[in-house]
């Protein structure tokens, strides 16, 4: 009986280690930009909403909708889908209170530099400004895309058209979809997305869509093109900070969390993804904080503005939640991490941040 029970015990062990570091053959990547840690772990502040000068005269709203005093409860009202399926079944670091520090290498603390420091995995000096041109350093998409099972399954959409030079779309020979670009997808709804943003409303100029538009605009690509690899970067949260519209802000977070959800609910439905895909979501920069005027801005003169988090969630992680031991590590190390999902080593000829082991 003991001999057999062992038996059964050492075959019930080794089946769910094998089902735990099932092989993962497909990534989502997704990035907020310059959405900051102090929402994503600790929710509204409500010093900011308070504030005449960012609430857009609303505070009422930004209350009822956001706010309670507890902040677990808080943060989850923002981010439902983060504090509930990642928390159970990934991993979220950056929550500086416990002294899990995620952070820029790169000491600019604005969008070209940050992007270019997850892709590439190499915070590069030289890459100083928004309007640097295309990308020198080969990045993780257009590496994997070199390998011949991932050949013309990575794709990008992104809200912003820098997006083509950070990923240097010349070179690279994925598809970057950024800002105004349209799909020649054949998907049904493909025509008219593009025809609805092409006549979109524009409020942040010709260089930036509306972040519906980028996130129907992969989905589809998703459903009728099946990529192994697809990027979508959002843009919403940092343009209305930008704005100094706290309202706006809070529901682009939340409106981004529930499509991070719906992503997934889609992955967990195609046999193509299910149970074998990886979720990485990030953001570029943090903001200011200690001066509750700079929540607005980041950059080189604003501290905390390197003050970064990220969340993983993947079959072959380990659901360990909010991580709350001490913890130092940084951007430059996801493009390394984000290979090791997907069992690859990123090489290139440039130094390359070491993965993060989960
Ligand atoms: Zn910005």
């Amino acid at each position: 009986m003991i001999k057999s029970l062992s038996i059964f015990f050492f075959f019930s062990v080794f089946y769910v280690t094998s089902f735990c570091q099932g092989r993962v053959e497909n990534i989502i990547i997704i990035t907020a930009d310059g959405l900051r840690w102090q929402e994503i772990f600790s929710g509204m502040d409500s010093s900011i909403a308070r504030n005449k000068k960012f609430n857009q005269g609303d505070s009422a709203y930004i209350f009822k909708t956001y706010w309670n005093d507890n902040a677990v409860e808080r943060r989850r009202k923002l981010m439902p889908f983060l504090w509930s399926t990642i928390m159970q079944s990934g991993q979220i670091y950056g929550n500086r209170i416990y002294n899990c520090n995620v952070n820029t290498a790169n000491p600019y603390k604005f969008s070209y530099p940050g992007y270019n420091e997850i892709f590439t995995g190499y915070a590069d000096t030289i890459i100083n400004s928004n309007d640097y041109p295309n990308n020198p350093h080969i990045n993780l998409l257009e590496f994997i895309n070199r390998n011949k099972r991932y050949t013309g399954k990575v794709a990008a959409f992104t809200a912003w058209n820098a997006f083509d030079r950070i990923l240097n779309e010349q070179r690279s020979d994925i598809p970057v979809i950024a800002a105004f670009d349209t799909t020649t997808s054949k998907a049904p709804l493909s025509k008219m997305l593009n025809e609805m943003l092409r006549n979109s409303y524009k409020p942040f100029g010709n260089n930036e869509c509306l972040d519906m538009f980028t996130h129907y605009g992969a989905i589809e690509y998703l459903k009728a093109k099946k990529p192994k690899v697809l990027y979508i970067g959002y843009g919403e949260t940092d343009e209305w900070a930008h704005a100094a519209q706290y309202r706006d802000y809070l529901n682009s977070a939340r409106q981004t969390d529930k499509w991070i959800s719906d992503t997934w609910n889609y992955i967990q439905s195609d046999v193509n993804y299910k149970n074998k895909t990886a979720l990485f979501i990030t953001t570029d920069h943090g903001r200011g904080d200690k001066n509750k005027d700079q929540w607005t801005t980041h950059g080189k003169s604003v501290d905390e503005a390197n003050e970064i988090w990220f969340a993983v969630m993947s079959p072959n992680v380990p659901a360990k939640g909010e991580i709350k031991e001490s913890t130092q590590v940084y951007q430059k190390q996801f493009a390394q991490t984000m290979a090791s999902l997907l069992g690859l080593i990123f090489e290139a000829n440039h130094p390359i941040g070491e993965k993060i082991k989960f």
